[in-house]
């Protein structure tokens, strides 16, 4: 199932959809099947009413409640450009729940960078309350994968020492466009196309520590809530984004992701 979170700007206002923001199922013929509530609480309950996906405005499928944690260098050839070793455990840090925006909005340019990247992830989309989740038990705590774009400013990074600025501004954390409960990583490709360029290509497989490993690893540090977000770090080919610049993520299998960078700040 493919879950998205919409307004339904444009929609016939005589479908009287109910409250904006809204939940459904994307079908395969590009409407959407309203359910009632938010899935990550309410379950899946379908209301009846339908709308064309060209009706509406999608936004970030999950607006995290509490936090979006992130893995740093997963992929060995992106640890390589980065400079540094392979590590051994995951390394982590957080992005602040309000960096989230949604699939074609715009990526603001702060004005205290010079140097915005972008960044490829898979996302997960944890399901329900854990902590201390055993590797056999990873699936149990994940709700479905969405995509996700870990907006960088390159130059903050190295001159904070920390991550927290670089990491943090508003709209650094592109989500969508939907989540997917059925998708199952292996070894899907994963891209970043810049102004229709591909700049990172890798494979879902070239994590260095996988999926069942980070729920494990994470929620032996941290209590992982419903609607939490975790980045999964991304391959090489990482790069700045040229004002004005599209941007997309793409997943094999399950989507893509597409942003616009606005003029520097
Ligand atoms: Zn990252």
């Amino acid at each position: 199932m493919r879950i998205v979170r919409f307004s339904p700007a444009a929609a016939d206002p005589n479908l009287d959809l109910g409250q904006d923001p809204l939940f459904g199922l994307l079908n395969d013929d590009d409407t959407i099947a309203v359910i009632a509530g938010d899935p990550l609480y309410a379950g899946i309950a379908p209301t009846g009413k339908a709308v064309p996906l060209s009706q509406v405005r999608l936004l970030a499928p999950v607006l995290p409640r509490s936090k979006v944690v992130c893995i740093g260098k997963n992929y060995a050839d992106h640890a390589k450009e980065m400079g540094g070793e392979v590590p051994t455990e995951p390394v982590i840090f957080l992005k602040p729940n309000t960096s989230v925006i949604g699939p074609g909005d715009t990526i603001v340019w702060p004005a205290m960078s010079d140097r915005v990247d972008h960044e490829a992830e898979l996302a997960i989309v944890i399901g329900r309350i854990c902590k201390d989740v055993p590797k056999e038990r990873y699936a149990d705590v994940i709700f479905g994968y969405t995509l996700g774009n870990d907006v960088t400013a390159r130059d903050l990074q190295k001159k904070d020492g920390q991550w927290t600025r670089a990491k943090g501004f508003d709209t650094f954390c592109p989500l969508g466009p939907w989540i997917d409960t059925h998708f199952q990583p292996g070894d899907q490709a994963i891209t970043a196309t810049l102004n229709g360029e591909v700049k990172q290509s890798g494979k879902l497989s070239d994590m260095i520590f996988d999926i069942p490993t980070i729920i494990n690893f994470v929620s032996r540090v941290m209590t992982l809530l419903p609607g939490d977000v975790i980045l999964t770090g991304t391959p090489a080919g990482i790069g700045p984004m040229p004002e004005k610049s599209t941007v997309t993520v793409a997943i094999e299998g399950l989507g893509a992701l597409t942003n616009k960078v606005s003029n520097h700040g």
